[in-house]
This record gives structure tokens, C-alpha cells and sequence, in this order.
């Protein structure tokens, strides 16, 4: 690995000032390489490990359980690894946190019984090929089934990398039309596979067919790319999406070291297109179960003008359970975030409920005691206050449903 990757103070790489850098990590193995061939996402993306072969070459510290799972797993989800983002990899580190999440390991081919190849039950509230619609107001926009890199706890693995033989065509014409005959639908938000990888033309097309949409108030894209092919994010790119603002785009960051100068070149172009950026991280065994981790991702995430929007409990995919961790660990990873720094840096942590239900937000009890005389609360010190409840004649809020709860429990 290129020597400026672990440059920092003490020598130390593995820790939390370490993490906190933003460095590049070089060309890697590909010195030869001409910087502006490896400046060209294009080149990036045609240049990607894909294949058992490059991996044993380019590290040599391929593990028993890698190899079998690239041979093995590899027929579910594709194995693809920018060469950028693969330099970000520590060859001397078998729990490298980057290398946990590209690399296939064969316990991706064990399903344990509660684990789906569709998770969230997307088939099922999809009207139309492509199009997810769970929530009153807004819908999911499947774009294309293909990423820069593939993330192996994918919870789109089923449809996503055509490993599998999935037939995803998606019929643009047909989904737009379904969002023109909805006028609840305000809100669409572009998935897929990476909405960034298709071309500035076709992007401009979508966008500008969903703006013509008057019910159509808000447009978002998720996308991994200024994660894993930064370079991508080119300022004809930038042009083309300040075009149809409000547009919001919210990214996937799961470990501070994934924030590079690269990334966060790409992450200064976005937000000074005028675009207000989130992140969404999934909570990951030896990656980020690790309140230090999580707070120093989430105060970089700020450096790049990023707010932390969703940390997801993993979705229980096929084949995810070695980088699963419990949602005792996730709440008091957001017990040590709340009030040890900012609430800007603090996201939600959600479970997609298994089978349909949508995001379920969770947090560590701050609540003690709800009576119809006071509300007994616990700050992120752990110590009590006390704030009255006033009498419920005053309270016009409260829903029937609640203030039906009340009285029972009173
Ligand atoms: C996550 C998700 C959304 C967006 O939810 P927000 O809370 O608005 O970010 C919309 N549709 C589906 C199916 C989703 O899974």
C-alpha cells in the first residue's frame, strides 16, 4: 500500500486520531497507472477486481474463508471492487473494516432460518417493476440493478449485480407514469444499484421527467458513489443535478476511513451544488459496532458537510449473519453518541421491521416515567430531572388513540 495510507502521528493506524484523517491512499498497485486514466471513472469502473484471480494477486493475504466465498458467494451477489476504493483495504489486516465489507467470506452461502433474500418485503408493496410504494406520501424508485462496488450484506442482493439471473429491466416509462396517477406521491427517492452510475444524459432525462411532475415536491438519490468512485462526481455531473432542486442525496458511509481527500473533493462538489447531503450507515459486525468508530464517522461525516440521517440495524439478508450485531449494542452506541456531541451528528437507528412494516425508530429510554402528572426524565448522564405533564383539557395534541392510552393506564 502506498506509504501516505498509514502516515500519521505515532505511526499508529488503528486508532481513533488515525481514523479522524483524511488521507489518499495512492495508485496502490497500480503505480503504472496514468493519473489521468485513474482520475476517469470510466477507467475506474472497467478496471474493477471482479475476478478470484485479480484478488489472489492484488492481496496477498487472502484468507481460506475469502477465497471460498469469492468462488462460492460470488453466484449470489458479484464480487466488484473499485481499484480506488481496494486500496483503502489494510493487506496486513484480516479484520480490516473495509475488506469486511467488499470481499466475500463463505459465510455469505449460510442462511440462517430468519433471513430472506427479501428482507423487507419490497415485492411485495411494488406496483409496478421498480417502483416501491410503502409509505403514504413517497416512493421507492428502483434505476438500475448495478453498483460501482458491491457491499456483501446488500439487502438488495436478490435483484442487484444480475449474479443471480434476476430479470431487472426497469420500465422508466411505466413507473413515472404510475407517480403522474398518484398525487399523494410527493417524494421520490432514486435507488437501485447506484442511480450516479448512469449517464449525465439519462439522469437528465429522469430528473427532468419527474420535476415535470407538479405533485412531485421533493426528488433524492441514494448512492454509494462518492464512497466508492468519487470520481465519478464530475461538475458536468454537479450541473445537471442542481437542476431539479429541491434534490437531496443521501449517501453510505460505514467507517471513518472510507472519508478520503477523494471522497471528500467529491462530497464539497455535491454540497456546493447546493445539494444538502445525509448518510446512512448499517451497522456492522468488526466494522462499526464500536461507539469510538461511530463517533469519529459521524464527526467526519460533518467535516464533509454530510449529516447523518439513518444507522440501520442490518437487515436480516441471506447470508449476513457474521456481520450482524445485536440491537443491545446498537442502543448504547447511540446512548454514548446523544449529548457526548453534537445532535447533528447523531442519526436515527432504525430496524426495517422484517416482512413490510418500514423503518422502526429505536433509542435507549430517556423517558424513566410518563404519568398524567409529570414526565421523570434521564439526561445522557444518566441523572434525573423531572418536568410536569400538563393537565390533558390543555393538550389538544394528543391523538384519541393516546388519549386513550392514558386513561387506561391511569
Ligand atoms: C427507506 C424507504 C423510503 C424513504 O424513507 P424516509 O424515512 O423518507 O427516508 C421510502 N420507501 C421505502 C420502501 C423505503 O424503504
Amino acid at each position: 500500500m502506498d506509504a501516505s495510507a498509514s502516515s500519521s502521528e505515532g505511526g499508529e493506524s488503528n486508532s481513533a486520531a488515525a481514523w479522524k484523517q483524511f488521507v489518499s491512499t495512492g495508485r496502490g498497485p497500480w503505480q503504472e497507472v496514468p493519473a489521468e486514466q485513474w482520475e476517469d471513472w470510466r477507467w475506474q469502473l472497467k478496471h474493477r477486481v471482479t475476478s478470484l484471480e485479480q484478488l489472489e494477486r492484488l492481496l496477498p493475504t487472502l484468507t481460506p474463508e475469502e477465497r471460498a466465498g469469492t468462488i462460492l458467494a460470488n453466484r449470489k451477489l458479484a464480487l466488484g471492487i473499485t481499484p480506488y476504493f481496494f486500496n483503502l483495504i489494510d493487506p496486513a489486516d484480516e479484520n480490516c473494516p473495509i475488506r469486511r465489507q467488499v470481499v466475500p467470506r463463505i459465510e455469505e452461502t449460510v442462511t440462517a432460518p430468519w433471513e430472506r433474500t427479501d428482507p423487507c418485503g419490497e415485492e411485495a408493496h411494488s406496483p409496478v417493476p421498480g417502483l416501491v410504494h410503502r409509505y403514504p406520501d413517497r416512493v421507492l424508485f428502483l434505476v438500475t440493478d448495478r453498483c460501482a462496488a458491491y457491499c456483501r450484506y446488500c439487502t438488495r442482493s436478490r435483484m442487484v449485480s444480475n449474479a443471480s439471473g434476476y430479470d431487472f429491466h426497469p420500465q422508466f416509462e411505466q413507473q413515472i407514469e404510475y407517480i403522474r396517477k398518484h398525487p399523494e406521491v410527493r417524494d421520490v427517492l432514486l435507488s437501485g444499484g447506484d442511480p450516479l452510475l448512469l449517464s449525465d444524459e439519462k439522469l437528465n432525462e429522469l430528473l427532468g421527467a419527474l420535476r415535470a411532475i407538479p405533485h412531485v415536491e421533493f426528488l433524492r438519490i441514494g448512492t454509494r458513489i462518492p464512497i466508492f468512485l468519487p470520481q465519478r462526481i464530475t461538475s458536468s455531473l454537479c450541473s445537471v443535478l442542481r437542476r431539479y432542486h429541491p434534490l437531496f442525496i443521501s449517501i453510505h458511509t460505514n467507517h471513518p476511513r472510507e472519508l478520503t481527500l477523494e471522497s471528500r473533493g467529491a462530497l464539497e462538489r455535491l454540497a456546493d451544488a447546493g445539494i444538502p447531503l445525509g448518510n446512512q450507515s448499517v451497522l456492522l459486525r468488526h466494522v462499526n459496532d464500536d461507539p469510538e468508530v461511530m463517533r469519529v464517522l459521524v464527526q467526519k461525516l460533518l467535516m464533509c458537510r454530510v449529516r447523518p440521517y439513518y444507522l440501520y440495524q442490518c437487515d436480516l439478508i441471506a447470508g449476513s449473519a457474521h456481520l450482524r450485531t445485536s440491537v443491545r449494542r446498537g442502543l448504547e452506541i447511540m446512548r454514548q453518541l446523544r449529548g457526548y456531541t453534537t445532535g447533528y451528528a447523531v442519526p436515527t437507528y432504525v430496524i426495517d421491521a422484517p416482512g413490510g412494516g418500514g423503518k422502526v425508530p429505536i433509542s435507549p429510554d430517556y423517558v424513566i416515567q410518563h404519568t398524567p402528572e409529570r414526565v421523570l426524565l434521564r439526561n445522557y448522564k444518566g441523572e434525573c430531572y423531572e418536568y410536569p405533564e400538563m393537565p390533558e383539557e390543555f393538550s389538544s395534541v394528543v391523538a384519541p388513540e393516546s388519549r386513550c392510552a392514558t386513561e387506561w393506564a391511569g
